[in-house]
């Protein structure tokens, strides 16, 4: 076990490549809060109230507080992070992380819940819609530059638990996904006899297929000067405009030419809708951004599933997690997008 006092001053340490590796890290709340506070104070800790930089006191018996040496004050590890005030012990949530960021399919809440033995549904429900807010990097990068970039809109639905049978719920997501070309043997996703396969992927949620709503999506979501194949739908003229090599093609229904233009993100678009009937049997559209979230943050990580872990304690300990109010009214909005709102609606 790392030394308490020295670790605030460390970098993180590495991540566990095996379950039994991740239990004999973090077997109690102590390593689980040393490897947090690593985290959170990469180059050593800094008290909240007072901006005092140093060794601090630590509380015997309460793992996940500090206490300040020059103002006394304590500070919750979990303040401002997705677990702030959670009353589920730290190993609990930080085998939460491990599941979800390493199982390929992810895990759903009922799974979860009964693997690692928590009474209440409900508390695995919100922890994994916490840790989905923090599966989106505030600060990401647009996709595309060098890969030439596949866009394409799909509805997404289907039967929703609990609302009883026939009762179906469209929405509508548009995607982008890069097309890399294979140097090495690391290909996955090789698409008919190309050797190309999926890079990094955008998906969101939209209200319409207007080029109001289109054109400002693959603005925000791929660089500028990138080559962009779509349909040849209306939404999407106007991208040239915007500085973009833009490729449409004339598909007028027909399936096949369909696949054969956009295999890729009609790839992705299936693979999704298999993961979410397969191991969420379908979800209410007002969680849907969460669900392409988490599946976005995976795919994107998918050759290094190891880094996705610290990857989301790094980013959760930035950002402020959504209230069980919010998440019931579905009006939780990342900060990243409310930001972006703001800046909209200021000019
Ligand atoms: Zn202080």
């Amino acid at each position: 076990m790392p030394d308490l006092r020295e670790v605030g001053r460390r970098s993180v340490p590495a991540f566990p490549r095996t379950l039994l590796e991740f239990q004999r890290l973090f077997p109690d709340e102590g390593t689980c809060a040393v490897h947090l506070e690593a985290v959170r104070w990469p180059g050593g800790f800094v008290c909240h109230h007072c901006y005092w930089s140093g060794e601090p006191w630590r509380p015997k018996r309460q793992a996940t507080v500090l206490r300040c040496a020059a103002c006394r004050c304590d500070t919750a590890l979990t303040a401002g992070t997705i677990m702030h005030r959670t009353k589920t012990p730290l190993q609990v949530w930080f085998w939460g992380v491990y599941l979800v960021t390493t199982q390929t399919p992810g895990m759903s809440a009922l799974q979860f819940q009964r693997q690692l033995g928590v009474k209440r549904y409900e508390t695995t429900f919100q922890m994994l819609h916490k840790l989905r807010a923090a599966m989106v990097r505030p600060d990401r990068d647009r996709i595309g530059g060098r890969w030439p970039v596949e866009v394409d809109e799909t509805y997404v639905g289907g039967k929703t638990r609990g609302e009883g049978r026939g009762v179906h719920h469209k929405t509508l997501v548009v995607g982008a996904v890069e097309v890399r070309e294979s140097s090495a043997s690391r290909t996955r996703t090789t698409v008919r006899r190309r050797n190309v396969y999926a890079g990094r992927l955008r998906f969101q949620v939209i209200p319409d297929r207007q080029g109001e709503t289109l054109r400002p999506f693959v603005a925000a979501a791929v660089e500028p000067g990138s080559a962009v194949t779509t349909d040849g739908w209306v939404g999407y003229e106007g991208l040239a405009a915007l500085g973009y090599r833009h490729e449409a093609v004339v598909i007028a229904g027909d399936q096949e030419v369909t696949d054969n233009s956009l295999p890729m993100i009609h790839l992705v678009f299936s693979n999704f809708k298999t993961w979410l009937q397969g191991t969420h049997h379908g979800v209410s559209p007002r969680h849907l951004q969460a669900y392409l979230n988490e599946y976005v943050f995976r795919f994107n990580r998918r050759f290094y599933p190891m880094t996705a872990f610290n990857s989301v304690l790094g980013i959760g300990v930035r950002i402020e997690a959504p209230t069980y109010e919010d998440l019931y009214r579905g009006e939780w909005c990342h900060p990243k997008l409310t930001e972006a709102a703001e800046v909209a609606s200021t000019g």
